[in-house]
């Protein structure tokens, strides 16, 4: 049997060590291995695995953040199957921090109503994961190709059978899995690097796999942006207790909700950006050098660290911060055991729609995610190459152009930033849709070849924001201000075959 992976962030990686065990696997990715959302990941993953938690209360959690949206049935498969996913991190060598008395330390995360975020070099998870999945890859039997930007899948009788990419090679599979990530970089401003640009939605899309909650981007609230690129300035130091202060020195967000500064990050990316608008000004002030310096350093090295590069010092007094785009709810929808709308397509990751996070992610269960879908996507390979069946709701038919074109990168992202952004309206977002769809069909043929999938992923996100008249979870319509009972669904898109 032979099985490819798209991406090499935990899901992908995860996915080819478990397929390497009973099958042929190539796995491919754009760029270097380490460079994925999983490697910048700090605050840790969410995982109930003590004995004051269960899977049950963190099922209930999540549920109450996802804002009517929560699959229960993913939400239970997620929470259930964290302890399991946790110990294989540890099999893997994930070196999470621990107490003195040997025992995991546990941190508590906005939503999270019990300490159960797992940690590994105090705010540098991410990179401790990435580590340990890229070492274990280079003991495994994969075949691992870099560089390597998959433009398109292999297709027979409505079945898919490979992937095409930029150098034009198509490599056949019995299976493939998509694990291409996040979209972050559809916009100018994001935590994300730069090649999170949702190519897995536009390429499930144009094979016939139904997407699902586009919509849900999640805007991070505080991130340090300097030189192009924002930093992010993990929740984990609200919730240690940081202020965020405008542009006078005055604390807004006590204000604006009772949990204040850790409110949900939706509602906190809203007010900061209303306290930028009001006051004129580019970003406002995130403050928590009142506690102790050594505390800081240690508590959060990488935050530390990466604020100082770029010439600010969280132990000496307020940083700059601003919203950028962080994390899809939305993606590509799959079942509980990662399986996609098409025979031998799964998808697993960000880049899936699993139903786990409804409208709204909750702090750390992404990487969790991640972990155990990509598990349960290789375990439904090994099964049997059934699809999905398709979801009830109700399909929508979106026509696309089979020669796609596109802008370029700057008017793409600028595009997102100021039509698709943290608040939206009609008229925004109808000028976006105008936009990207003639870019879509009419654009240049551009030079890289990962652009027309971008286009079609930002299309399909204005389209389905647009059609979201409503204000839910992390999607904020200013022309719709209230969640309306109508549209507790999901939005659910497919390509119109001619
Ligand atoms: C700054 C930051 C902090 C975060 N902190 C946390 C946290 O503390 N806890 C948490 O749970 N989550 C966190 N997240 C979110 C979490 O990191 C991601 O959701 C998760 O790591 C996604 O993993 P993945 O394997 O799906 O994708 P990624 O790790 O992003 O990997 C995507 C892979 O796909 C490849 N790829 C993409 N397109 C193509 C293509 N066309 N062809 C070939 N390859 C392609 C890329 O090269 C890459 O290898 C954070 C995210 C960011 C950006």
């Amino acid at each position: 049997m032979r099985v490819l992976v798209i991406g090499s962030g935990l899901a992908g990686i995860n996915a080819a060590l478990l397929a390497s065990e009973f099958a042929d696997v190539t796995l491919l990715c754009k760029s270097s291995l380490g460079e994925t959302n999983t490697q910048r990941a700090q605050g840790g993953i969410a995982a109930a695995v003590t004995a004051l938690d269960a899977p049950a209360i963190h099922a209930e959690d999540t549920i109450r953040a996802g804002a009517g949206l929560c699959d229960p049935e993913a939400v239970r498969a997620l929470t259930a199957d964290g302890p399991a996913a946790i110990q294989r991190m540890l099999q893997l060598g994930v070196n999470f921090d621990r107490q003195r008395n040997g025992e995991l330390s546990l941190a508590t995360e906005g939503a999270h109503s019990t300490p159960r975020v797992l940690h590994a070099g105090g705010d540098q998870t991410g990179l401790h994961i990435q580590s340990a999945l890229v070492d274990r890859l280079a003991e495994a039997k994969v075949d691992v190709r870099t560089g390597v930007a998959v433009t398109d899948l292999a297709l027979e009788a409505g079945r898919c059978v490979g992937a095409t990419t930029d150098a034009r090679e198509t490599l056949l599979a019995d299976a493939v899995i998509l694990a291409t990530g996040g979209a972050g970089a559809l916009y100018q401003t994001t935590t994300n690097p730069s090649n999170a640009t949702g190519d897995g939605i536009a390429l499930a899309f144009r094979a016939g796999a139904v997407v699902r909650d586009l919509e849900f981007v999640q805007f991070h609230p505080t991130a340090l942006i300097a030189d192009g690129s924002a930093f992010l300035i993990s929740e984990a130091l609200r919730g240690d207790g940081a202020v965020l202060l405008d542009a006078r020195g005055d604390r807004f967000m006590a204000s604006v909700h009772p949990d204040a500064e850790l409110a949900p990050r939706s509602i906190v990316a809203q007010a900061i950006t209303e306290a930028m608008r009001r006051d004129g000004v580019d970003h406002v002030s995130l403050d928590i050098s009142h506690l102790d310096s050594d505390y800081l350093r240690h508590r959060f090295p990488g935050v530390y660290r990466g604020t100082l590069e770029r010439g600010h010092d969280i132990t000496a007094g307020p940083i700059p911060v601003a919203p950028a785009a962080h994390y899809h709810m939305g993606g590509v929808y799959t079942d509980i055991n990662g399986r996609t709308t098409v025979q031998g397509l799964y998808a697993t990751g960000e880049c899936a729609s699993t139903g786990a996070h409804g409208a709204n992610r909750v702090a750390s269960n992404s990487l969790l995610e991640a972990a155990v879908f990509s598990t349960r996507a290789v375990g439904a390979i090994g099964r049997g190459p059934e699809p999905a069946r398709p979801p009830s709701d109700h399909v929508q038919r979106l026509h696309t152009h089979a020669q796609a074109g596109a802008p370029s990168w700057p008017r793409l992202r600028q595009t997102m930033n100021e039509l698709v952004g943290i608040t939206r309206t009609r008229e925004h977002l109808n000028a976006a849709v105008d936009r990207l769809t003639d870019w879509s069909e009419r654009g240049e043929a551009p030079t890289d070849p990962t652009l027309p999938l971008a286009t079609l992923t930002s299309r399909l996100i204005a389209q389905a924001a647009l059609q979201r008249t409503e204000t839910r979870g992390a999607h904020l319509r200013l022309d719709y201000p209230d969640a309306n009972p109508d549209w507790q669904r999901h939005s659910l898109w497919q390509l119109a075959r001619e």
